[in-house]
């Protein structure tokens, strides 16, 4: 009761949406996967698997990882820089990072194993390819995602995303008609649209202290991610603001704020 008095006071100091009246309805990105439903770890295959298996009760548009490259060369699914026991991913040896286990139990998976489980889930993936130590080796890392996404046929289904901008021009550079979303938030609207790039995915903070680079954003047609939005006010905050979709640790929750919201908007029209 109390979170829907607070939507309601915020409904009030925001009547109508930013973008010609429609309110856009963000849309759910698990993030690291749905990871806090039965048996999930984050960025383990079974949380790739519960994002799809959420999808139509929470609206779970896609579902978020992150890809490391080991020191031999292997692309491995994992945030990093930390891994169990292992201080530095991208120091270490694939078998190394391989003896690690996640929360779960599971293996640190390969790229190619995450892509064959994520082949045929309803969701789109989310792909975050991690900075790495020079302009080089990024290039390297990228060439082999894309080679990776291209294998498994897999180009309209990622979204790939990253804090590295020579990342982000790079996947530009090999595939030409990808969905590229910037996540350092130091980089204004129109400076993403010249590196020809399809969004920005900032974190909270950069966009509620820079809310008007959200319609700056949709007006030269990008697309706006918030992350990694947990509280509940937060996420309605950002329905508010219009972006086009949320990524969060508790899709469960955000799929409520987000439909306790339009619903009490529905509400008040009529
Ligand atoms: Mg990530």
């Amino acid at each position: 009761m109390k979170t829907l008095t607070i939507i309601a006071a915020i409904l009030l100091l925001f009547p109508t949406g930013g973008m010609g009246g429609d309110k856009v309805v963000p849309q759910i990105i698990a993030h690291r996967g749905y990871w806090k439903a039965a048996e999930g770890a984050k960025n383990s295959i079974t949380a790739l698997e519960k994002a799809g298996e959420f999808q139509e009760k929470y609206d779970i548009y896609g579902s978020e990882f992150d890809v490391n490259m080991t020191a031999d060369s292997q692309l491995v699914v994992c945030h990093g820089p930390k891994a169990g026991t292992i201080s530095a991913v991208q120091k270490a040896t694939f078998d190394e990072v391989r003896q690690q286990k996640l929360e779960n139990g599971e293996a640190v998976p390969t790229l190619d194993e995450y892509l064959e489980a994520a082949k045929d889930l309803p969701i789109q993936l989310i792909l975050e390819v991690k900075t790495h130590s020079s302009i080089q080796i990024e290039k390297v890392v990228v060439a082999k995602v894309v080679e990776a996404v291209k294998a498994h046929g897999l180009e309209k289904k990622i979204d790939f995303i990253s804090f590295s901008i020579n990342i982000c021009d790079e996947i530009r550079r090999l595939l030409p008609e990808a969905t590229i979303f910037y996540l350092n938030g130091d980089l204004s609207p129109k400076q993403i649209v010249e590196h020809n790039l399809s969004g920005i995915s900032y974190s909270f903070s950069v966009l509620d202290s820079n809310a008007r680079w959200i319609s700056q954003a949709q007006k030269l047609g990008l697309k706006v991610n918030v992350w990694t939005v947990n509280d509940p006010k937060k996420m309605t905050k950002m329905v508010t603001y219009d972006v086009n979709y949320i990524t969060t640790d508790d899709p469960e929750l955000c799929h409520t704020q987000i439909d306790t919201y339009n619903t009490l908007k529905k509400q008040k029209m009529q």
